[in-house]
Protein backbone atom coordinates (compact mmCIF):
# COMPACT_ATOMS: atom_id res chain seq x y z
CA UNK A 1 0.00 0.00 0.00
CA UNK A 2 1.10 3.62 -0.89
CA UNK A 3 0.73 6.64 0.76
CA UNK A 4 -1.05 9.53 -0.48
CA UNK A 5 0.09 13.20 0.05
CA UNK A 6 -1.71 16.07 -1.34
CA UNK A 7 2.19 17.69 -1.71
CA UNK A 8 5.69 15.96 -2.13
CA UNK A 9 8.59 17.81 -1.99
CA UNK A 10 11.47 15.72 -3.75
CA UNK A 11 15.17 15.24 -3.98
CA UNK A 12 15.75 18.20 -1.57
CA UNK A 13 18.63 19.08 1.11
CA UNK A 14 17.01 19.06 4.42
CA UNK A 15 17.97 22.00 6.48
CA UNK A 16 16.00 21.04 9.66
CA UNK A 17 15.54 25.02 11.31
CA UNK A 18 17.06 23.05 14.68
CA UNK A 19 20.61 23.05 13.30
CA UNK A 20 20.60 19.15 12.50
CA UNK A 21 23.34 18.60 9.46
CA UNK A 22 21.40 18.38 6.47
CA UNK A 23 20.44 15.90 4.57
CA UNK A 24 18.89 14.30 1.73
CA UNK A 25 14.76 13.75 1.87
CA UNK A 26 11.75 14.19 0.73
CA UNK A 27 8.43 15.89 2.13
CA UNK A 28 5.53 14.65 2.69
CA UNK A 29 1.94 17.25 3.22
CA UNK A 30 -1.14 16.58 4.19
CA UNK A 31 -3.96 18.94 5.13
CA UNK A 32 -1.30 21.55 5.62
CA UNK A 33 1.00 19.63 7.66
CA UNK A 34 3.83 18.29 7.06
CA UNK A 35 3.33 14.47 7.07
CA UNK A 36 6.31 12.79 6.48
CA UNK A 37 9.92 13.33 6.39
CA UNK A 38 12.69 11.24 4.28
CA UNK A 39 12.31 8.79 1.31
CA UNK A 40 9.03 8.86 -0.27
CA UNK A 41 9.99 6.53 -3.47
CA UNK A 42 6.53 4.45 -3.60
CA UNK A 43 4.45 7.29 -2.40
CA UNK A 44 2.29 9.20 -4.48
CA UNK A 45 0.42 12.89 -4.67
CA UNK A 46 -1.77 15.39 -6.40
CA UNK A 47 1.49 17.41 -6.85
CA UNK A 48 5.10 17.66 -6.84
CA UNK A 49 7.61 19.68 -6.39
CA UNK A 50 10.93 18.82 -7.72
CA UNK A 51 13.37 20.48 -4.97
CA UNK A 52 16.80 18.95 -6.53
CA UNK A 53 19.82 20.76 -5.91
CA UNK A 54 18.24 23.13 -3.48
CA UNK A 55 18.00 23.68 0.57
CA UNK A 56 14.08 22.50 1.73
CA UNK A 57 13.89 24.88 5.03
CA UNK A 58 11.64 25.94 7.08
CA UNK A 59 9.68 29.07 6.07
CA UNK A 60 11.31 32.51 7.70
CA UNK A 61 9.93 33.63 10.85
CA UNK A 62 10.42 37.53 10.64
CA UNK A 63 11.09 38.33 13.79
CA UNK A 64 10.57 42.11 14.32
CA UNK A 65 8.44 44.06 11.22
CA UNK A 66 6.02 46.98 11.24
CA UNK A 67 3.51 45.19 8.75
CA UNK A 68 0.37 45.92 11.05
CA UNK A 69 -1.43 47.99 8.17
CA UNK A 70 0.75 46.72 5.36
CA UNK A 71 -1.08 42.83 5.91
CA UNK A 72 -4.19 44.42 4.64
CA UNK A 73 -3.28 47.04 2.55
CA UNK A 74 -1.05 44.42 0.31
CA UNK A 75 -2.03 41.28 2.04
CA UNK A 76 0.15 39.67 -1.15
CA UNK A 77 3.45 40.58 1.23
CA UNK A 78 5.88 40.61 -1.89
CA UNK A 79 9.04 42.10 -0.03
CA UNK A 80 8.38 39.31 2.70
CA UNK A 81 7.45 36.32 0.25
CA UNK A 82 9.52 37.13 -2.38
CA UNK A 83 12.59 36.26 0.71
CA UNK A 84 11.34 33.17 1.77
CA UNK A 85 9.37 34.60 5.18
CA UNK A 86 6.23 32.68 5.62
CA UNK A 87 5.67 34.44 9.39
CA UNK A 88 6.16 37.81 10.50
CA UNK A 89 5.85 39.78 13.90
CA UNK A 90 4.41 42.71 13.70
CA UNK A 91 3.21 45.78 16.16
CA UNK A 92 7.30 46.52 17.70
CA UNK A 93 8.73 49.62 19.19
CA UNK A 94 5.85 50.25 21.02
CA UNK A 95 3.92 50.79 18.24
CA UNK A 96 0.20 48.58 17.54
CA UNK A 97 -2.60 49.73 15.49
CA UNK A 98 -4.91 48.86 18.51
CA UNK A 99 -6.34 49.99 20.50
CA UNK A 100 -6.65 53.16 19.51
CA UNK A 101 -9.08 55.41 17.64
CA UNK A 102 -6.68 58.36 16.60
CA UNK A 103 -6.65 60.69 13.31
CA UNK A 104 -3.10 62.29 14.27
CA UNK A 105 -1.14 60.16 16.36
CA UNK A 106 2.36 61.24 16.96
CA UNK A 107 5.41 59.84 15.45
CA UNK A 108 6.26 57.24 15.37
CA UNK A 109 3.31 55.71 16.02
CA UNK A 110 2.88 57.72 12.14
CA UNK A 111 5.38 55.07 10.39
CA UNK A 112 2.50 53.19 10.27
CA UNK A 113 0.01 55.24 9.48
CA UNK A 114 -1.62 56.69 6.43
CA UNK A 115 -4.22 58.97 8.12
CA UNK A 116 -6.67 56.18 8.81
CA UNK A 117 -5.21 53.30 10.27
CA UNK A 118 -6.30 54.23 13.91
CA UNK A 119 -9.68 53.02 14.45
CA UNK A 120 -9.68 49.91 16.54
CA UNK A 121 -11.37 50.67 19.92
CA UNK A 122 -10.31 46.99 21.08
CA UNK A 123 -7.22 44.79 19.97
CA UNK A 124 -10.17 42.14 19.67
CA UNK A 125 -11.52 44.21 17.19
CA UNK A 126 -8.06 44.43 15.26
CA UNK A 127 -7.30 40.56 15.10
CA UNK A 128 -11.17 40.52 13.50
CA UNK A 129 -10.22 42.74 10.95
CA UNK A 130 -6.72 41.06 10.48
CA UNK A 131 -8.71 37.50 9.96
CA UNK A 132 -11.39 39.18 7.90
CA UNK A 133 -8.27 39.62 5.06
CA UNK A 134 -5.91 36.38 4.85
CA UNK A 135 -2.62 37.53 4.25
CA UNK A 136 -0.52 35.45 1.64
CA UNK A 137 2.29 34.78 5.07
CA UNK A 138 1.33 34.19 8.79
CA UNK A 139 1.06 36.96 11.03
CA UNK A 140 1.63 37.29 14.67
CA UNK A 141 1.33 40.50 16.77
CA UNK A 142 2.11 42.47 19.86
CA UNK A 143 0.52 45.31 21.70
CA UNK A 144 2.51 48.65 21.73
CA UNK A 145 2.74 50.29 25.04
CA UNK A 146 3.19 54.11 23.40
CA UNK A 147 -0.02 53.43 21.46
CA UNK A 148 -1.61 52.41 24.90
CA UNK A 149 0.32 55.71 25.97
CA UNK A 150 -1.50 57.74 23.37
CA UNK A 151 -4.94 56.01 24.34
CA UNK A 152 -4.59 56.47 28.24
CA UNK A 153 -2.92 59.62 28.59
CA UNK A 154 -3.21 63.41 27.06
CA UNK A 155 0.32 64.33 28.17
CA UNK A 156 2.74 62.31 27.12
CA UNK A 157 5.59 64.58 28.69
CA UNK A 158 5.62 62.53 31.90
CA UNK A 159 5.52 59.39 33.60
CA UNK A 160 1.31 57.78 34.34
CA UNK A 161 -0.52 58.20 37.00
CA UNK A 162 -1.26 55.38 39.06
CA UNK A 163 -4.97 55.77 37.13
CA UNK A 164 -3.46 56.09 33.91
CA UNK A 165 -1.47 52.87 34.48
CA UNK A 166 -3.70 50.59 35.40
CA UNK A 167 -6.08 51.92 32.62
CA UNK A 168 -2.85 50.59 30.52
CA UNK A 169 -2.80 47.56 32.65
CA UNK A 170 -6.37 46.69 31.91
CA UNK A 171 -5.75 46.95 27.99
CA UNK A 172 -2.92 45.34 28.10
CA UNK A 173 -4.58 42.44 29.64
CA UNK A 174 -7.86 42.73 27.12
CA UNK A 175 -5.02 42.39 24.11
CA UNK A 176 -3.54 39.16 25.25
CA UNK A 177 -6.88 37.57 25.86
CA UNK A 178 -7.54 38.50 22.15
CA UNK A 179 -4.33 36.92 20.87
CA UNK A 180 -1.59 39.36 21.64
CA UNK A 181 1.79 36.98 22.08
CA UNK A 182 3.41 40.42 24.05
CA UNK A 183 3.89 43.79 24.59
CA UNK A 184 6.23 45.82 23.06
CA UNK A 185 7.88 49.02 24.02
CA UNK A 186 9.66 51.93 21.85
CA UNK A 187 10.80 54.47 25.52
CA UNK A 188 13.41 55.34 22.94
CA UNK A 189 10.68 57.42 20.72
CA UNK A 190 9.31 60.96 22.90
CA UNK A 191 6.19 59.51 23.36
CA UNK A 192 7.21 57.03 25.73
CA UNK A 193 10.72 58.34 26.74
CA UNK A 194 8.67 59.78 29.98
CA UNK A 195 7.42 56.74 30.99
CA UNK A 196 8.85 54.73 34.54
CA UNK A 197 9.94 51.57 34.75
CA UNK A 198 7.57 51.22 37.48
CA UNK A 199 4.62 51.75 34.51
CA UNK A 200 6.19 49.31 32.47
CA UNK A 201 6.51 46.52 35.31
CA UNK A 202 2.91 47.47 35.73
CA UNK A 203 1.19 47.74 31.78
CA UNK A 204 3.67 43.90 31.65
CA UNK A 205 2.49 42.23 34.75
CA UNK A 206 -0.91 40.76 32.52
CA UNK A 207 1.70 39.11 30.40
CA UNK A 208 2.79 36.15 32.45
CA UNK A 209 -0.37 34.89 33.13
CA UNK A 210 -1.10 34.30 29.45
CA UNK A 211 2.47 33.38 28.89
CA UNK A 212 3.87 36.33 26.97
CA UNK A 213 7.07 38.09 26.40
CA UNK A 214 8.19 41.39 27.11
CA UNK A 215 10.09 43.39 23.28
CA UNK A 216 11.54 46.33 23.85
CA UNK A 217 13.38 48.93 21.84
CA UNK A 218 15.48 49.88 24.79
CA UNK A 219 15.74 53.86 25.79
CA UNK A 220 19.42 53.94 24.54
CA UNK A 221 21.55 52.26 22.45
CA UNK A 222 24.28 54.85 22.27
CA UNK A 223 26.23 55.66 25.21
CA UNK A 224 23.38 54.50 27.64
CA UNK A 225 23.45 51.05 26.84
CA UNK A 226 24.46 49.47 29.90
CA UNK A 227 21.52 50.82 31.88
CA UNK A 228 18.89 50.74 29.02
CA UNK A 229 19.59 46.93 29.20
CA UNK A 230 19.36 46.77 33.00
CA UNK A 231 16.44 47.86 33.14
CA UNK A 232 14.82 45.56 30.41
CA UNK A 233 16.11 42.83 32.30
CA UNK A 234 14.57 44.09 35.96
CA UNK A 235 11.18 44.75 33.85
CA UNK A 236 11.45 41.02 32.50
CA UNK A 237 12.46 40.17 36.04
CA UNK A 238 9.24 41.76 37.86
CA UNK A 239 6.51 41.08 35.11
CA UNK A 240 7.76 37.35 34.98
CA UNK A 241 8.23 37.45 31.64
CA UNK A 242 11.46 36.63 28.58
CA UNK A 243 12.92 39.34 27.33
CA UNK A 244 13.49 40.20 23.42
CA UNK A 245 15.94 43.48 22.78
CA UNK A 246 14.72 44.44 19.85
CA UNK A 247 17.30 45.45 16.75
CA UNK A 248 20.21 45.19 19.15
CA UNK A 249 23.17 47.52 18.16
CA UNK A 250 25.33 49.58 19.30
CA UNK A 251 25.37 53.32 17.90
CA UNK A 252 28.17 55.92 17.25
CA UNK A 253 31.49 55.94 16.56
CA UNK A 254 32.45 56.57 20.56
CA UNK A 255 30.55 52.92 20.85
CA UNK A 256 32.02 50.82 18.38
CA UNK A 257 33.33 47.97 19.64
CA UNK A 258 30.81 47.84 22.47
CA UNK A 259 29.01 44.79 21.74
CA UNK A 260 31.84 42.80 23.09
CA UNK A 261 30.27 44.25 26.42
CA UNK A 262 26.90 44.35 25.51
CA UNK A 263 26.92 40.56 24.47
CA UNK A 264 28.98 40.10 28.05
CA UNK A 265 26.38 41.58 30.05
CA UNK A 266 23.47 39.75 27.99
CA UNK A 267 25.36 36.19 28.33
CA UNK A 268 25.32 37.13 32.40
CA UNK A 269 21.21 38.23 32.41
CA UNK A 270 20.34 34.69 30.59
CA UNK A 271 21.75 32.80 33.35
CA UNK A 272 19.42 34.43 35.80
CA UNK A 273 16.81 34.75 33.19
CA UNK A 274 15.08 34.24 29.75
CA UNK A 275 16.69 37.28 27.25
CA UNK A 276 17.24 37.16 23.44
CA UNK A 277 17.95 39.70 21.07
CA UNK A 278 16.96 40.14 17.37
CA UNK A 279 19.78 42.34 14.58
CA UNK A 280 19.18 43.24 10.87
CA UNK A 281 22.33 42.96 8.82
CA UNK A 282 23.44 46.36 7.99
CA UNK A 283 25.23 48.93 9.55
CA UNK A 284 22.79 51.42 8.53
CA UNK A 285 19.77 51.77 10.86
CA UNK A 286 16.04 53.62 9.92
CA UNK A 287 13.21 55.14 12.07
CA UNK A 288 11.63 58.75 11.93
CA UNK A 289 13.80 61.67 11.42
CA UNK A 290 15.61 62.86 14.38
CA UNK A 291 18.00 65.91 14.91
CA UNK A 292 19.42 64.50 17.93
CA UNK A 293 20.90 61.56 15.99
CA UNK A 294 22.68 64.08 13.18
CA UNK A 295 25.74 63.72 15.61
CA UNK A 296 26.27 60.47 15.31
CA UNK A 297 26.10 58.93 12.18
CA UNK A 298 28.19 59.73 9.49
CA UNK A 299 25.54 59.82 6.75
CA UNK A 300 21.61 60.25 6.94
CA UNK A 301 19.20 59.54 3.99
CA UNK A 302 15.75 60.54 3.98
CA UNK A 303 13.53 58.22 3.36
CA UNK A 304 10.09 60.05 3.56
CA UNK A 305 8.96 63.81 4.10
CA UNK A 306 5.22 64.44 4.44
CA UNK A 307 5.63 68.19 4.09
CA UNK A 308 8.82 68.22 1.54
CA UNK A 309 8.45 64.93 -0.23
CA UNK A 310 10.68 66.22 -3.03
CA UNK A 311 13.83 65.46 -0.82
CA UNK A 312 12.93 61.75 -0.37
CA UNK A 313 15.92 59.77 -1.16
CA UNK A 314 18.44 62.34 -0.67
CA UNK A 315 21.70 62.77 1.59
CA UNK A 316 20.29 65.39 4.57
CA UNK A 317 23.78 66.66 4.16
CA UNK A 318 22.96 68.18 0.52
CA UNK A 319 19.18 68.66 1.57
CA UNK A 320 20.73 71.31 4.25
CA UNK A 321 23.20 72.70 1.34
CA UNK A 322 20.39 73.29 -1.06
CA UNK A 323 18.39 75.04 1.59
CA UNK A 324 21.27 76.66 2.83
CA UNK A 325 20.23 75.75 6.32
CA UNK A 326 21.81 73.65 8.97
CA UNK A 327 20.74 69.88 9.14
CA UNK A 328 19.07 70.57 12.24
CA UNK A 329 16.46 73.29 10.63
CA UNK A 330 16.91 70.79 7.75
CA UNK A 331 15.14 68.39 10.13
CA UNK A 332 12.56 70.43 11.54
CA UNK A 333 11.30 71.86 8.13
CA UNK A 334 11.19 67.55 6.59
CA UNK A 335 9.40 66.42 9.54
CA UNK A 336 7.40 64.27 10.26
CA UNK A 337 9.61 62.42 8.25
CA UNK A 338 11.77 59.01 8.24
CA UNK A 339 16.27 58.69 7.79
CA UNK A 340 18.28 56.12 7.11
CA UNK A 341 21.05 56.29 9.72
CA UNK A 342 25.08 55.02 8.87
CA UNK A 343 25.78 54.72 12.52
CA UNK A 344 27.20 51.51 13.27
CA UNK A 345 30.18 49.48 12.89
CA UNK A 346 30.56 46.46 10.69
CA UNK A 347 32.50 44.59 13.25
CA UNK A 348 29.56 44.90 15.85
CA UNK A 349 26.79 43.74 13.33
CA UNK A 350 28.98 40.60 12.56
CA UNK A 351 29.34 39.95 16.50
CA UNK A 352 26.04 40.49 16.86
CA UNK A 353 24.56 38.42 14.50
CA UNK A 354 26.68 35.56 15.58
CA UNK A 355 25.69 35.64 18.40
CA UNK A 356 23.93 32.30 19.99
CA UNK A 357 20.33 33.76 20.80
CA UNK A 358 20.42 36.44 17.58
CA UNK A 359 17.21 35.82 16.01
CA UNK A 360 17.32 37.60 12.41
CA UNK A 361 14.44 40.72 11.84
CA UNK A 362 14.23 42.80 9.27
CA UNK A 363 12.67 45.73 10.80
CA UNK A 364 11.80 47.04 7.66
CA UNK A 365 9.27 50.22 7.33
CA UNK A 366 6.83 48.85 4.42
CA UNK A 367 5.34 52.75 3.99
CA UNK A 368 8.44 54.49 3.67
CA UNK A 369 8.85 55.79 0.25
CA UNK A 370 12.61 54.77 -0.39
CA UNK A 371 12.92 52.73 2.53
CA UNK A 372 15.90 51.19 4.01
CA UNK A 373 16.95 47.92 1.85
CA UNK A 374 16.65 45.41 4.69
CA UNK A 375 12.90 45.23 3.94
CA UNK A 376 13.37 43.82 0.92
CA UNK A 377 17.24 41.61 1.54
CA UNK A 378 17.47 41.35 4.48
CA UNK A 379 17.10 37.31 5.19
CA UNK A 380 18.67 36.52 1.91
CA UNK A 381 21.78 38.73 2.84
CA UNK A 382 22.35 36.77 5.96
CA UNK A 383 22.09 33.13 3.89
CA UNK A 384 24.13 34.42 1.28
CA UNK A 385 26.09 37.56 1.98
CA UNK A 386 26.54 36.75 5.86
CA UNK A 387 26.76 32.56 5.80
CA UNK A 388 28.01 31.93 2.06
CA UNK A 389 30.29 34.56 1.46
CA UNK A 390 31.60 35.93 5.30
CA UNK A 391 31.55 32.43 6.27
CA UNK A 392 30.28 34.21 9.45
CA UNK A 393 28.21 30.75 10.28
CA UNK A 394 27.30 27.56 8.69
CA UNK A 395 24.09 27.58 6.52
CA UNK A 396 22.13 25.33 9.18
CA UNK A 397 22.72 27.99 12.26
CA UNK A 398 21.86 30.69 9.77
CA UNK A 399 18.44 29.10 8.82
CA UNK A 400 18.02 28.42 12.70
CA UNK A 401 18.32 32.11 13.18
CA UNK A 402 15.49 32.52 11.26
CA UNK A 403 13.06 29.71 11.89
CA UNK A 404 13.40 26.89 14.81
CA UNK A 405 15.00 29.53 17.37
CA UNK A 406 12.29 32.51 16.50
CA UNK A 407 9.54 30.16 16.68
CA UNK A 408 10.73 29.10 20.23
CA UNK A 409 11.18 32.82 21.75
CA UNK A 410 7.82 33.92 20.42
CA UNK A 411 6.07 30.75 21.66
CA UNK A 412 5.21 30.08 17.53
CA UNK A 413 4.19 26.25 18.21
CA UNK A 414 4.68 23.57 15.65
CA UNK A 415 6.56 26.58 13.12
CA UNK A 416 9.90 26.58 12.35
CA UNK A 417 11.02 23.25 12.01
CA UNK A 418 11.16 20.50 9.61
CA UNK A 419 8.97 17.83 11.41
CA UNK A 420 6.09 15.48 11.06
CA UNK A 421 2.81 17.07 12.51
CA UNK A 422 4.72 20.66 12.16
CA UNK A 423 2.23 23.24 9.56
CA UNK A 424 3.99 23.23 6.18
CA UNK A 425 5.69 26.19 5.99
CA UNK A 426 8.64 25.66 3.87
CA UNK A 427 11.00 27.88 1.35
CA UNK A 428 13.04 26.31 -0.95
CA UNK A 429 16.14 28.32 -1.77
CA UNK A 430 19.35 27.74 -3.92
CA UNK A 431 22.54 27.91 -1.71
CA UNK A 432 24.81 28.65 -4.21
CA UNK A 433 22.45 32.08 -5.98
CA UNK A 434 20.73 33.15 -2.42
CA UNK A 435 21.39 36.91 -2.70
CA UNK A 436 19.83 40.39 -1.50
CA UNK A 437 19.79 42.90 -4.26
CA UNK A 438 18.48 45.14 -2.72
CA UNK A 439 20.37 48.46 -1.80
CA UNK A 440 20.38 52.41 -0.53
CA UNK A 441 20.16 53.59 -3.63
CA UNK A 442 17.66 50.63 -5.24
CA UNK A 443 16.14 49.54 -1.88
CA UNK A 444 13.08 47.17 -3.56
CA UNK A 445 15.31 45.15 -5.86
CA UNK A 446 14.25 41.70 -5.22
CA UNK A 447 16.03 39.04 -3.77
CA UNK A 448 17.33 35.68 -5.77
CA UNK A 449 17.67 32.60 -5.26
CA UNK A 450 14.03 31.78 -3.37
CA UNK A 451 12.75 29.20 -5.69
CA UNK A 452 9.41 28.02 -4.20
CA UNK A 453 7.74 29.43 -0.88
CA UNK A 454 4.92 27.31 0.41
CA UNK A 455 2.17 28.65 3.32
CA UNK A 456 0.44 26.05 5.11
CA UNK A 457 1.14 23.76 2.49
CA UNK A 458 -0.06 25.84 -0.51
CA UNK A 459 2.85 27.19 -2.88
CA UNK A 460 2.71 31.17 -2.35
CA UNK A 461 5.55 31.83 -4.57
CA UNK A 462 6.82 29.97 -7.26
CA UNK A 463 9.93 31.26 -10.10
CA UNK A 464 10.50 34.74 -9.55
CA UNK A 465 6.31 35.20 -8.47
CA UNK A 466 3.34 35.18 -6.27
CA UNK A 467 0.74 32.14 -7.11
CA UNK A 468 -1.81 33.99 -5.45
CA UNK A 469 -2.51 31.97 -2.75
CA UNK A 470 -3.26 33.50 0.57
CA UNK A 471 -3.39 31.36 3.45
CA UNK A 472 -1.36 33.10 5.72
CA UNK A 473 -3.28 32.78 9.23
CA UNK A 474 -3.28 35.00 12.08
CA UNK A 475 -1.55 33.61 14.91
CA UNK A 476 -3.04 33.81 18.34
CA UNK A 477 -1.39 33.60 21.73
CA UNK A 478 -1.70 32.78 25.04
CA UNK A 479 -1.98 29.45 27.04
ZN1 LIG B 1 12.59 49.88 16.86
Amino acid sequence: MSDHYDLIIRNGTLIDGVRTPRYAGDVGIKDGRIAKLGKLDGARADSEIDAGGKIVAPGFIDSHTHDDRMLTLAPEMTPKLSQGVTTVIAGNCGISLAPLVHAEPPSPLDLIDDGNAYHFKSFAEFMQARDAVPAAINAAFLVGHTTLRVAAMDNLERAATPAETARMAQMSEEAMTAGAIGLSTGTYYPPAAAASTEEIIAVAKPLARHGGRYVTHMRHEDEEIIPAMEEAFRIGREAGVPVIISHHKVVGKANFGRSVETLALLQKAQAMQPVCIDCYPYVASSTMLRADRIASASRIIVTWSKPLPQYTGRDLVDVAKEMGVSQEEAVARLRPAGGIYFSMEEADVQRILKFEDTMVGSDGLPHDIKPHPRLWGTFPRVLGHYARDVGLFPLETAVYKMTGLTAEKFGLENRGRLAPGCFADITIFDAATIGDAATFTEPTAQAHGIETVIVGGVPAWHAGKATGARTGKVLRGGR
